[in-house]
């Protein structure tokens, strides 16, 4: 038997956009309450389809969908931010393509974290902001992002040995996902020296608000290892995500297969507004 349909309307940040079919459009969109969802927009590339056309990628949408068993559909869509600058300039659309992708491999479908739904609607519209220092923004975001999604780097404590941190060079660990003292740095894998300034930057960065950090100067040399440092954790954690992802969808078959004849259950529980 199939599951009646149901309809929620909900904010939607457009992460992917893809043709489907003659006519339609297939988009990944992220949103406060549903977490990451796949979406029909039925005549979004035809010049008429006025209730599904505004699907800019992101852009946030105020939208209706129908949740199907299989599909689910884009009923309405009406644009409520365009963010503009995000396709005017060139940096700035880079930016936000590496800041939604990154969202895209932190969360799942249907997934619920409206903390990180809020992270990146924020995100991309300070990436709107005249005079904004974009590469700090966006080590900002980094650690915001990677603290919502359960691996924040420990920056206080030596992640090998646990003691408290002294102010001096010290090293980074992809591997215990934190700082890591000179002395446990000699036993230990996948370490690499970080500066007592960047050290300095990233926790001001983990600790503080971004009215505080957009202020901040940052030179060169500091934007790369800061820059450095952080995108060598994140491929990391990305590949051990993504390895915890296929475990668990591996485990998931293995017990679809014991079930076979059996209703499967229903694990989507969604508020309805009409
Ligand atoms: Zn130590």
């Amino acid at each position: 038997m199939p599951r009646p349909e149901r309809i929620f309307r909900t904010d939607a940040i457009i992460l992917r956009r893809q043709d489907f079919g003659e006519a339609d459009r297939l988009l990944t969109v992220f949103t406060p309450h549903h977490g990451k969802l796949k979406a029909i927009a039925k005549g979004s590339r035809k010049p008429a389809g006025r209730t599904t056309g505004h699907v800019e990628l992101y852009t946030r949408v105020r939208m209706m969908i129908s949740y199907g068993r299989e599909l689910h559909v884009v009923s309405q869509a009406e644009l409520s931010e365009p963010y503009l600058a995000l396709r005017e300039d060139l940096e700035r659309g880079a930016y936000a393509s590496y800041v939604v992708e990154l969202l895209d491999h932190f969360s799942e479908i249907e997934e619920v974290n409206t903390a990180l739904y809020n992270l990146l609607d924020v995100t991309l519209a300070r990436l709107c902001e005249p005079k904004v220092d974009l590469r700090l923004l966006v080590r900002f975001y980094e650690l915001k992002a990677l603290e919502l999604v359960g691996f924040q780097p420990a920056l206080f404590n030596c992640a090998i040995g646990q003691e408290k941190i002294e102010a001096q060079d010290q090293f980074f660990s992809v591997q215990e996902g934190g700082v890591v003292c000179p002395l446990h740095a000699r036993s230990g894998k996948f370490i690499s020296p970080m500066s007592l300034t960047t050290l300095k930057t990233l926790r001001y960065l983990q600790t503080r608000d971004y009215d505080v950090i957009k202020v901040l100067r940052v030179d060169d040399m500091l934007h790369l290892e800061l820059e450095r440092t952080l995108q060598n954790y994140i491929v990391h954690v990305l590949e051990r995500r993504l390895k915890s992802v296929d475990f668990i969808r591996r485990l998931r078959r293995l017990a679809q297969t014991d079930q076979v004849g059996q209703e499967p259950t229903d694990t989507a529980e969604f508020e309805e507004k009409r």
